[in-house]
């Protein structure tokens, strides 16, 4: 078989791409220390459209009211669909549509971070825009990254990105209560996220009934309040 990458197509990009690179870790740096000195922790929430980020941050806020005070930014091409569903669960939310863009940066995420009132908050959840691509590349200066994947989305969603998991703090294995259906096989699946990135921390969540986010929670560096 023969096969094509795309490292031999665009050598000539590859050192416009490192600069962008470069730049949006800076910027990114510049959220973390913003995030820092108010007190805040920030979770960027990665994950295919229908995977669940949005019902797992509603869930999350719902678990953490009355111990933590939240907000979210939710990133999406043009819709509000996720913005209107977690500003239900109770946390404030300032959206960001990204028009094309497949992904949130942190020049994006910064202004998002400008609308809220940081040093009357705890936690600032960040649901990224639906793919498990690019995201992956724009570090956003959150202090955790989540990869949501669904047993709805087949066996092999681990293995087809590792790049991403290397680079997250916890996998979550969502929609638990179709695993059987679905013929996946939930032990395969943590060992797939352990084989790519050894000790990364894996929870099985029904983000529906809530099954499983209290472990989520407890795998994140929320601050003790
Ligand atoms: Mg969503
Ligand atoms: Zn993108």
């Amino acid at each position: 078989m023969k096969t094509i990458t795309s490292r031999e197509l665009e050598s000539v990009d590859i050192e416009l791409g490192e600069d962008m690179l470069q730049g949006n870790r800076i910027l990114a740096e510049r959220n973390r220390r913003k995030l820092d000195e108010a007190g805040v922790y920030a979770v960027d929430i990665l994950g295919s459209v229908g995977s669940g980020k949005t019902t797992l941050v509603q869930q999350m806020v719902i678990h953490l009211s009355g111990k933590a005070k939240t907000a979210a930014i939710a990133g999406d091409l043009t819709t509000t669909i996720d913005a209107d569903r977690i500003q239900q669960a109770g946390a404030e939310v300032v959206q960001i549509n990204t028009g094309k863009e497949c992904h949130l940066d942190a020049n994006l995420v910064h202004r998002a971070l400008s609308e809220l009132n940081l040093k009357a908050l705890d936690v600032v959840f960040v649901e990224n825009v639906g793919n498990l691509i690019c995201p992956g590349e724009f570090p956003i200066g959150a202090h955790d990254r989540i990869v949501v994947v669904s047993t709805t989305e087949g066996p092999y969603m681990i293995r087809k990105h590792p790049y991403i998991v290397m680079e997250t703090s916890v996998v979550v294995v969502n929609k638990i209560d179709l695993a059987e259906i679905m013929g996946v096989d939930l032990g395969q699946l943590r060992k797939d996220a352990q084989d790519v990135k050894p000790g990364i921390g894996v929870v099985f969540t029904n983000a529906r009934t809530g099954q499983g986010v209290p472990d989520l929670l407890q795998l994140l560096r929320i601050p003790k309040s």
